[in-house]
């Protein structure tokens, strides 16, 4: 997914990628990519300045943080960056403080490479409490039965502790 600054010929040029999964790297409790990814990029180039638009679509497999099941999450993601050549004239320290600023990014040697860009746009995509549903009812607290399959006979029952050290006094 690279685009060569040179090759930009007008000042507005699309492109469309298709990269495969393995092209991304992700930890598996991140998430893991179904399907190959698509990006659809319009930009604007002046002079050396890059406006860039995108569409990323893609499938990913999250966990749902209640029961723990795997399930399927569309990506449909739009994102907006700026980018510029680097400069050396900037002393490292300010290229990285360019580079930590949002929405901006910095390329090198008249090439745009979008993998890392679009690896941390699917990223963000994901939710971050990721849920298989909504209504989602998780695992029982007590015997860990998966509660939107079964109901689990545990009683459900909650005691308020200030409530169990009267019955206490009761019970004696
Ligand atoms: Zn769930
Ligand atoms: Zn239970």
């Amino acid at each position: 997914m690279k685009i060569d600054v040179n090759e930009i010929i007008g000042p507005e040029a699309n492109f469309t990628f298709t990269a495969s999964a393995s092209d991304f790297t992700f930890s598996p409790d991140e998430l893991i990519l179904k399907e190959e990814v698509k990006v659809f990029v319009y930009l604007r180039k002046i002079d050396k300045e890059i406006f860039l638009k995108g569409d990323i679509q893609t499938l990913i497999e999250l966990r749902c943080s209640r029961c723990l099941e795997s399930y399927e999450y569309p990506v449909n993601d739009h994102f907006e960056i700026s980018l510029e050549p680097y400069s050396e004239y900037l002393t490292e320290e300010e290229t990285e403080l360019r580079k930590d600023e949002l929405d901006f990014d910095l390329y090198k040697e008249d090439i745009i490479d979008l993998t890392e860009l679009v690896r941390e746009q699917i990223l963000l995509a994901a939710p971050m409490i990721p849920l298989c549903h909504k209504e989602c009812k998780g695992l029982c607290q007590q015997c860990g039965e998966n509660l939107n399959h079964k109901k689990c006979s545990c009683t459900t029952e909650q005691i308020d502790p200030r409530w169990s050290k009267l019955k206490n006094l009761l019970n004696k």
